[in-house]
């Protein structure tokens, strides 16, 4: 702490953009702010300090953050303007230019954002001078990774944890590696002792999350060995972690966030499936199903290790839902490879796609190459693709029709005059069914129909 604390009583608003690790670290953001005595609004409400994470992911990522930042001083222009994360690490200039910001924070600075902006206010004080001036604060060597002080007060039952941070694969089209820097993680006692005081306080469910979250404890291994995904002496950490987790009495329910195909190992899924609190829900990057365009990506797969994959998930587990991240509209990428990717689509038979058109990435090895495709093909390669998605996912959740499934109740709703609790199935199938006496956080068994409401599955308890 600084002698002055010229936090103390000050309303604090925090805005996310981008990532379930974004969305972590606001919140350990907050909490620093907290610790100094700031109180908490929400982003709409008129703040003395407005925080937003940034995302630089896509260009709309990019616009979406000067937006929040911009939105912020016109709600307060008297307000401290706070850009933090991967938008400010690629566009700092362009951000010191824009001047909506006063605070601009690199990353890997997350739990230093509250002593920055009440040393930036302690220095404004002394002189009103430097008012004027952006602050930049960056952080480009550090490459350890960031140990984030346990978040106290979650709002829900289900609680992300970020474990890792970083990402050495440099995927052609991507902008992550250069903003988030190379792979870090987090100490799994660190990780242990913050899920053992989320179940004492009852929460159920842990979501690992983290950049590239494959590589977790991969760190100080070689390139080989990181590319295995294993260290030198054949350990897997993410899979130990795992392991250790699911010994903590209380957590129900373990997930993850995004997982490399080539993790997904008979050795890995053997032993995986004996962590029965391990969810059968695996979300497998893909970003094409064209093995020219995963090259181009410079992905380290093909589409038949993919298959493989996906192949021993459904040997070690009761229908598993696998979901997927696609690009569309990748430089180059013809009409019979997007007409291969939505065939292997199919094949695969995911129970959700998040697709994203191709954004170009300054900076990136893909913003350079030829044939960078129109605006308008991209849209209506995204657009037969979401068709595909929608039927894809309904076959999916209708493949338990009658089927008796646990949901972790989390939400009671009231919709036409009746009260219904709403969760999700083990496979993340959100349900809706009649609360009875069931209450948020209870598991419970219900029996699933074809029907739906509000693009959940209807349920009987
Ligand atoms: S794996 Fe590829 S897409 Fe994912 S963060 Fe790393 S470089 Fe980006």
């Amino acid at each position: 702490m600084y002698l002055k604390n010229l936090l103390l009583n000050k309303k604090a608003a925090f805005f996310s953009l981008g990532c379930k690790v974004n969305a972590y670290e606001t919140e350990v953001m907050r909490q620093c702010f907290m610790s100094y005595g700031a109180v908490p609004v929400d982003f709409k409400e008129i703040a003395d300090i407005y925080v937003v994470n940034t995302c630089t992911v896509t260009n709309i990522a990019d616009r979406k953050s000067r937006q929040m930042l911009h939105r912020a001083k016109s709600m307060n222009p008297e307000a401290v303007i706070v850009a933090v994360g991967c938008y400010v690490q690629e566009s700092a200039e362009e951000l010191e230019k824009d001047g909506a910001v006063n605070v601009l924070i690199g990353n890997r600075l997350k739990n230093k954002v509250a002593d920055i902006v009440n040393e930036y206010l302690v220095s404004c004080l002394e002189n009103p001078e430097n008012k004027e001036k952006p602050v930049i604060v960056m952080n480009n060597d550090e490459q350890d990774y960031e140990e984030l002080c346990t978040i106290s007060d979650y709002k829900n039952l289900r609680v992300d944890i970020k474990i890792q941070d970083g990402c050495n694969q440099f995927c052609s089209y991507c902008i992550i590696p250069y903003a988030r820097g190379r792979i870090s993680s987090r100490k799994p006692e660190s990780v242990l002792n913050e899920v053992k005081s989320l179940a004492e306080r009852g929460f159920k469910e842990v979501v690992l999350t983290g950049i590239h979250l494959s590589s977790y404890g991969l760190e100080d291994y070689s390139v080989r060995e990181q590319a295995n995904l294993k260290t030198d002496d054949g350990r897997m950490p993410l899979l130990e972690l795992i392991e250790k987790i699911s010994e903590i009495e209380g957590i129900e329910r373990i997930r993850t966030g995004s997982v490399e195909p080539r993790i997904i190992t008979e050795e890995f899924v053997e032993r995986l499936s004996k962590c029965t609190r391990f969810m059968p829900h695996f979300h497998l990057s893909l970003q094409s199903g064209s093995d020219g365009v995963l090259k181009r990506m410079n992905r380290k797969y093909d589409t038949v290790m993919y298959e493989k994959a996906c192949d021993i998930l459904r040997e070690y587990y009761y229908k598993p839902s696998i979901t997927t991240d696609i690009i569309v509209g990748f430089p180059g990428e013809t009409k019979e490879e997007f007409e291969e990717c939505c065939e292997f689509a199919e094949k695969i038979g995911f129970s959700a796609i998040h697709i994203f058109p191709y954004s170009v990435r300054k900076g990136t090895k893909a913003a350079g190459m030829p044939d960078q495709l129109d605006n308008n093909v991209k849209g209506e390669r995204a657009k037969k693709l979401a068709e595909i998605e929608e039927k894809l996912r309904i076959d999916y959740e209708n493949s338990f029709v009658d089927e008796f499934r646990n949901v972790l109740c989390e939400e009671i709703i009231e919709f036409d005059g009746k009260i219904y609790m709403t969760g999700h199935t083990e496979e993340y199938v959100k349900t809706i069914f009649e609360a009875k006496e069931a209450s948020p956080g209870d598991i419970v068994m219900v029996r699933m129909s074809g029907k739906r409401l509000k693009n959940m599955v209807f349920a009987e308890v």
